[in-house]
């Protein structure tokens, strides 16, 4: 089944307003088509990037959010709810980045509502898995990505998951300069793909045609130390549907020749 590939660019907690200007600016109007493209600033500097993207090149690159909180409003101090991301124009949002689940701490049980309130509020999901290198070291990797997956996505609609995208991010080759090697990134790919299907497979009125119609339809990024050199080689991976892209995507030469090796 032929999936169109998409590059996310995660900014994280980087660059100045007037950098993330120039280079929302930069990329939406060198972006080719053939790709969908989205960029995550950081949450102060989204209402001025949604406004850079309308106004250099409308609908090229979807504003993306790193984060967000599941309740629709209240007594959540520091956090933000999905309405005010949509009022920024916001299209599409990050959930259980490892950033995320090891480094602030989030739990499965927390990923799995943020990933059902946003497909509730219409938003489209990268839903963020892989291991860390102990566990890959253990020989876990699959069972590791396998859990998240199924604990990410539990409960999901099925007319939803056409809005999910998976990013397989082998944790120990996110800014590190690392990362899988192609064959190693397709396995991983493929496994995902059909633990989609078999979980599918145990909802109540789907049968094998059903389920593998969704699982070939969904899209997997790779992430981890994508760059350039490496981007060509990652993407023509049977499985490997485009990349979620930290560390290239603050350059837009960088970013751009990401988007651009993407392109079938
Ligand atoms: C990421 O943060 O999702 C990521 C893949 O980062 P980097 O490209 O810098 O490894």
């Amino acid at each position: 089944m032929a999936r169109k590939p998409f590059i996310g660019g995660n900014w994280k907690m980087n660059l100045t307003r007037e950098e993330s200007n120039a280079l929302a600016r930069a990329v939406a109007s060198q972006t080719p088509a053939g790709v969908d493209t989205a960029i995550f600033p950081a949450f102060p500097y989204l209402a001025g990037v949604g406004d850079t993207l309308r106004s250099a090149n409308p609908n090229q690159v979807k504003l993306g959010a790193q984060d967000f909180y599941f309740q629709p409003n209240g007594a959540f101090t520091g956090e933000v709810s999905i309405a005010m991301l949509k009022d920024l124009g916001v299209q599409v949002v990050l959930v259980g980045h490892s950033e995320r689940r090891h480094v602030l701490g989030e739990s499965d049980e927390l990923i799995n509502r943020k990933v059902r309130a946003a497909l509730d509020a219409g938003l489209e999901v990268i839903l963020c898995v892989g291991e860390k290198l102990e566990q890959r070291e253990a020989g876990q990797t699959h069972d590791v990505n396998r859990g998240q997956v199924l604990l990410g996505l539990a409960g999901v609609k099925l007319e939803q998951l056409s809005r999910v995208t998976i990013a397989y991010e082998p944790v120990w080759a996110i800014g590190t300069g690392k990362n899988a090697t192609p064959a190693d990134a397709q396995e991983a790919h493929d496994r995902i793909r059909r633990c989609v299907e078999f979980s599918l497979l145990a909802v109540d009125g789907h049968n094998r045609t059903e389920a593998a119609a969704i699982a070939a339809g969904m899209r997997i990024q790779y992430g981890g130390s994508v760059k350039p050199a490496n981007a060509k080689e990652l993407f023509s991976q049977s499985d490997i549907d485009g990349g979620l892209i930290g560390g290239a995507s603050l350059k837009s030469e960088d970013f751009l020749a990401i988007v651009k090796a993407a392109v079938k």
